[in-house]
């Protein structure tokens, strides 16, 4: 629902028509390969090499297929054109060991292409104005309205101008797609967040968003703008809550880490999983571990999902899980936008577009 996804090219971010073209054609083709290999894979009488020759060229077809639609800011994926319709179950690809190095690299991958290239020339425009200067034109970043006993202005110290730009754009950009205030994000900083990209923490009703510089200078911009996108989804996920049952998810989220054997479903993780449901999405919350399971993990969804973020599923601290499948898959929506992924439709409905905007009034 009033998605911000432009579906033609984008004459201000100065695309060239030959070049999509170009790239759509090649796309066409990646559909083609991958449709031709799946019926190699499920065909009776090929032989076993055929088959686990068919379905490498699957993997690797949908490995190029994800680089081209994510590099490449007017295509956009469409897992319908991947399936050979008369088969009722689609062959897998499946990934050699050589493409495992790609997968470090995947982090965070994806790119908003055009809507974001307005605000990061933007940004990068007031060349000479300080980021606190920057940030309080767009989001009220400001020093002076700060309750929560901080005393620093924000800053992005040691974070590359251009880096800086993509930051501040991916927020904007999570900010209007999601619906969210921008008074809501009253800070943001560098700190050494011993490992993590980024962190984003609660104050009240307030939030701060934590950058490491030095895993931001691994990062390319386009990765730290996915970087604040998904922080943002972190925190629409968050509003749903009041404050005191936002500190009641907490301590229990504390119990858990401390060694409890349950822990109770969050709020967020409860309107995901009606969601899905209704998107007759079979699911459920597990509370021995805290993850959202669902029943059918070789379906499209689940594996187009997983394509694009591994994070998504494994990977999260205990107890996080289904936070960082939901931050995700609103970083799936943002990326695809809508009627791409049913699991990021209904993490979007749940999250963002719900019948809870009552909250948020
Ligand atoms: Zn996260």
């Amino acid at each position: 629902m009033g998605h911000a996804y432009s579906e033609t090219p984008d004459e201000d971010a100065g695309w060239d028509r030959e070049e999509v073209y170009k790239d759509t054609q090649q796309q066409r083709a990646l559909e083609a390969e991958i449709r031709k290999n799946k019926r190699i894979a499920a065909n009776e009488s090929a032989t076993d090499l055929e088959k686990a020759e068919a379905k490498a060229k699957i993997w690797n077809a949908q490995k190029k297929l994800r680089e081209l639609t994510s590099s490449k800011p007017w295509l956009r994926r469409d897992s319908s054109r991947e399936k050979a319709l008369e088969l009722a179950v689609q062959p897998k690809g499946v990934k050699l060991k050589s493409s495992l190095k790609a997968w470090e690299g995947a982090e965070f991958g994806g790119t908003f292409g055009g809507r974001t290239v307005k605000a990061r020339r933007d940004y990068a425009k007031c060349g000479g104005a300080t980021i606190d200067e920057r940030t309080g034109a767009r989001f009220a970043l400001f020093n002076d309205r700060n309750r929560a006993g901080i005393v620093k202005g924000s800053n992005l110290k040691g974070i590359a101008e251009k880096k800086q730009t993509a930051l501040l754009s991916g927020l904007e950009l999570a900010m209007k797609e999601m619906r969210l205030p921008p008074t809501a994000l009253r800070y943001i900083s560098t700190e050494d967040l011993g490992g993590d990209i980024a962190r984003l923490e609660r104050r009240g009703n307030s939030f701060l968003l934590k950058v490491d510089a030095k895993q931001a200078r691994r990062l390319d911009p386009d990765q730290i703008e996915q970087v604040a996108y998904h922080e943002m989804g972190h925190m629409a996920a968050q509003r749903l809550l009041s404050e005191r049952e936002w500190e009641s998810e907490l301590s229990s989220l504390t119990a858990y880490r401390n060694g409890a054997r349950y822990l109770p479903q969050t709020k967020a993780s409860r309107v995901v999983i009606n969601e899905l449901i209704k998107a007759k999405i079979p699911a459920r919350y597990s509370s021995e571990d805290g993850k959202i399971r669902f029943s059918d993990k070789e379906s499209e969804a689940v594996s187009t999902l997983r394509d694009f973020s591994e994070y998504a599923f494994d990977g999260a601290e205990r107890g996080a899980q289904d936070d960082e499948l939901i931050a995700e898959g609103l970083r799936y929506y943002g990326v695809h936008g809508p009627d791409n992924n049913a699991i990021a439709d209904a993490i979007y409905d749940a999250i963002v577009g719900g019948e809870h905007d009552s909250q948020r009034h």
